[in-house]
């Protein structure tokens, strides 16, 4: 296991040494969708591929266009081309230090899976993984931003050697009720805590999805299913606070489209892809609050305007 853990907070960047691909369902269309994940050049970051339409589709918090139900990514320039669901994959490759991959999709919905970022995690283990010379760049947090929306609330504060998370959810389902989990991004804790959370849902929201034409892949094999006090899984629960470590899950994925790894601490509360999404834009959009840093590997130095450079 040892040799397969990279420091999340390695100085230098790292990609997939091999591409590999899975074959799996929708949750929304029901449809089958293969995924591969390839390798990708040192400063490309994670780029979604249409392999249907032959456009590439960029994660980044500003090509996000719909957080209702996942969230999802859109063409810069052509808004009807999407990708679905991308929350999973990119915090299985945040919580793996993978800076550089792309991702392909013969559709607009990545696979579900088992609703959790662990089948993603074993894809990158079978992958291997590749140290770039490119140092890691990274957005440290300056100052605290923060936004709310009908009493949920979520934050990016200074401090932290990496991000640190600290996230509470309340839902009436007693069986969920109110939990709150705390934790460092590190790769252990990414595998250990987080990547084999399931997503949930209720049964009474199924019902309704399904009547809408949303919702034709989802089954009790890739989502916890909940009924007031009762979780109709009949394995029952990964974990007591499953739910609330699928909640972190989802914030580890959509903060990785920063574009770039945050140092900072994450405090939020009931939060979800809406408002994930907008305290990134909120953190982008104010040069005084976060720089970029380079990082440097040993017998680099910082140059000037934050590039790290190879000393002489
Ligand atoms: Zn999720």
């Amino acid at each position: 296991m040892t040799d397969l853990l990279i420091d999340v907070s390695a100085t230098r960047q790292h990609t997939l040494k091999t591409r590999i691909d899975c074959v799996g369902i929708g949750l929304h269309s029901g449809a089958k969708a293969a995924m591969s994940l390839l390798p990708a050049e040192p400063d490309s970051g994670i780029v979604f591929r249409r392999t249907d339409l032959g456009l590439d589709i960029p994660a980044r918090h500003d090509n996000v266009t719909d957080t209702r139900l996942c969230t999802q990514l859109s063409h810069p320039g052509c808004p009807d081309v999407h990708v679905r669901t991308v929350e999973h994959v990119m915090a299985a490759l945040a919580g793996t230090g993978i800076d550089n991959a792309i991702v392909t999709i013969d559709g607009p919905e990545l696979p579900i899976l088992d609703g959790s970022a662990a089948p993603i995690v074993f894809l990158v283990d079978c992958a291997g993984r590749l140290s770039q010379a490119a140092p890691r760049r990274i957005i440290e947090v300056l100052k605290t931003v923060r936004v709310e929306h009908d009493g949920a609330i979520a934050e990016l504060r200074p401090g932290g050697a990496t991000l640190d998370l600290a996230l509470s959810i309340d839902f009436p389902a007693g069986a969920i009720g109110r939990q709150a989990l705390s934790l460092s991004l590190t790769e252990q804790g990414f595998r250990a805590t987080l990547a084999s959370a399931r997503t949930f849902t209720w049964v009474q929201e199924i019902e309704t999805m399904q009547q809408a034409g949303l919702a034709r892949g989802g089954s009790l094999k890739n989502a916890i299913v909940v009924d007031g006090d009762r979780v109709l899984n009949p394995e029952g629960l990964r974990a007591p606070n499953e739910f609330v470590r699928h909640k972190l899950l989802d914030a580890v994925g959509d903060l990785a489209l920063a574009g770039a790894r945050i140092h900072g601490r994450f405090v939020a509360h009931r939060t979800g892809h809406a408002l994930n999404n907008r305290l990134l834009r909120a953190l982008l959009a104010d040069a005084t609050a976060w720089r970029m840093v380079s990082l440097e590997p040993a017998g680099w130095s910082q140059g000037q305007y934050g590039v790290a450079a190879k000393a002489a």
